[in-house]
């Protein structure tokens, strides 16, 4: 299946050349495919209109390509331009962008103009359209005099009414009441579950992330990160589908924060079991800085022990000791997963294997015994596919316990248990600096 729009190494500058210049979308590669719903969702200025004007053919790539349907939109006759605005693509914006001085009627029906259809036919399937929407019976008024919620219904109908396979929505509810705000939304997952539209929502409310399949999440004009929605059936097809990690779940939990501040959060829960808000608070802002080498093993072992009302966790010294201990042997032979990542693609596996050997001597360093050598290599295989994600967690956990003539490594559950959970944090240490998901 090739995807409808593909982006590759896309840059989009403004001002180019100027002293302004502004480089505001850069090494952007997304697919999205037929029938998708995908929401390109950030914080304002992270360059989502950027894109989305991009995608609509109005606002050309400075470096790059973008295809749609295998065509580079860039690259084809202005008659092609816009034909593809008038028939591919339909638009909804946050300010609805009504023609003021005409009917709602003649707005919704007035982009078929060059269609070929006879006027009476135009304003059938305009009035069709916006008595779906529930604003048949306003059609003969002008916009203004309907509500925000009336008006960006009569911008979905006219979205519409060429028959777009694409429906692009720049922040449409933006400017409505909650109420509105949702019917607008379901109108628009109907949109694309009732007539297969492919849509394309911008949005900075993670209130909106539940409709997508997949959300691509921008900042300062990049895509950091891609995440399937675990409660739709996916239509792209993703290498590992299987793979859920605890770092997807909190990005689903947190959806705002970055990976790095997702990887905070990961080992403040690895190391506190009864710590109330205010000690995870202090905690959290102290990994932080450790993490990025701004605070030293006895720094770090200062505020851990310091008394919460100074402004510490409260812990007693042996604690904190312990404490760093546990987070610093996570993060160090984290970086071992990360090497397995970063060379599977160029190296030959037997040469990674050393690093799958490694992760294998940290989880052992777990289980008191030792193993016969043909169960070392079972588990190697199950190291290796956990972290391609062949596996999930459950099953990695599983098979560790399972007994041997069952094909398992026969560890006693409670070592499996603490075993998965300390790799389970190794590979999320480990995706620091990857997308999420893939
Ligand atoms: P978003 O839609 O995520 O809020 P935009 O795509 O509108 O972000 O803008 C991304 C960045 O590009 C911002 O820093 C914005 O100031 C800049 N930008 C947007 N439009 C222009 C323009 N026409 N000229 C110069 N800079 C622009
Ligand atoms: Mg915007």
């Amino acid at each position: 299946m090739r995807p409808l729009i593909k982006t590759e190494d896309l840059e989009v500058t403004y001002n180019l050349g100027k002293s302004n210049e502004f480089l505001a979308l850069r090494d952007v590669n997304i697919e999205i495919y037929k029938g998708e719903y995908i929401v390109l969702f950030g914080t304002s200025g992270s360059g989502k209109s950027t894109l989305m004007n991009c995608i609509l053919g109005s606002l050309p790539n400075s470096a790059g390509r973008i295809l749609v349907k295998d065509r580079d939109i860039y690259n084809v006759s202005p008659e092609e331009t816009v034909r593809y605005q008038r028939s591919t693509v339909g638009i909804m914006f946050q300010t609805f962008n009504l023609i003021p001085s005409v009917s709602v009627l003649d707005n919704v029906s007035l982009p078929q103009l060059f269609s070929g259809v006879s006027p009476a036919k135009r304003e059938a399937k305009a009035q069709e359209l916006l008595d779906r929407f529930g604003v048949g019976h306003v059609s003969h008024k002008l916009p203004t005099n309907l509500s925000g919620g009336q008006q960006q219904r009569v911008s979905v109908a006219r979205s519409l009414v060429n028959d777009p396979e694409i429906l692009l929505a720049d922040e449409p509810v933006g400017n409505l009441d909650s109420r509105s705000a949702s019917q607008v939304m379901n109108t628009v997952g109907e949109i694309n579950i009732r007539d297969g539209v492919t849509v394309i929502l911008v949005t900075h409310d993670a209130k909106h992330l539940p409709y997508a399949h997949r959300v691509y999440y921008l900042e300062d004009g990049r895509i950091v990160r891609e995440v399937p929605n675990p409660e739709k059936k996916q239509i792209k097809k993703t290498k590992d589908a299987s793979i859920v990690t605890e770092i997807e779940r909190l990005a689903r939990l947190f959806p705002y924060v970055s990976v790095e501040d997702l990887r905070v959060k990961s080992l403040v829960n690895y190391v506190t079991q009864n710590a109330n808000f205010d000690q995870v608070t202090v905690l959290e802002n102290a990994l932080y800085r450790y993490i990025h080498g701004s605070l030293s093993n006895e720094d770090l072992k200062e505020i851990i022990s310091a008394r919460i009302s100074e402004g510490g966790v409260g812990m007693d010294k042996r604690q904190a000791t312990e404490m760093i201990k546990k987070i610093s042997s996570i993060i160090e032979n984290s970086n071992d997963v990360t090497r397995f990542r970063r060379g599977v693609l160029k190296t030959p596996l037997h040469y990674q294997h050393k690093f799958v050997q490694r992760i294998r001597g940290h989880l052992l360093e777990l289980y008191n015994g030792e193993l016969p050598e043909g169960l070392l290599k079972e588990l190697d295989g199950l190291i290796i596919s956990r972290l391609n994600g062949v596996i999930r967690r459950d099953a990695f956990e599983e098979a560790l316990s399972r007994s041997p003539s069952k094909k398992g490594i026969g560890i006693n559950k409670k070592t499996a248990f603490a075993m998965t959970e300390y790799f389970e944090k190794m590979i999320t240490q480990g995706a620091a600096f990857e997308k999420v998901s893939h």
